[in-house]
């Protein structure tokens, strides 16, 4: 029997992914994660990303 490698849905592609990291109880994939590193701040689609997390951060701070 073959191992299958634990799949986590990713909170900000939405697609079920091997690696990544997990925040708090949620999932960011690696390539998500470095898209996120990588995307300055004045880029749109930092707010994008922005907006994916938010309410997991929210959910933690309340
Ligand atoms: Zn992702």
């Amino acid at each position: 029997m073959r191992d299958t490698p634990e799949t986590h849905v990713c909170i900000v592609c939405r697609e079920p992914k091997t690696s990544g990291i997990r925040i708090w109880d949620q999932f960011v994939c690696a390539a998500c994660e470095r898209e996120i590193v990588q995307t300055d701040v004045e880029d749109e689609k930092y707010d994008f990303y922005i907006e994916r997390l938010k309410p997991i951060w929210l959910d933690k701070i309340s």
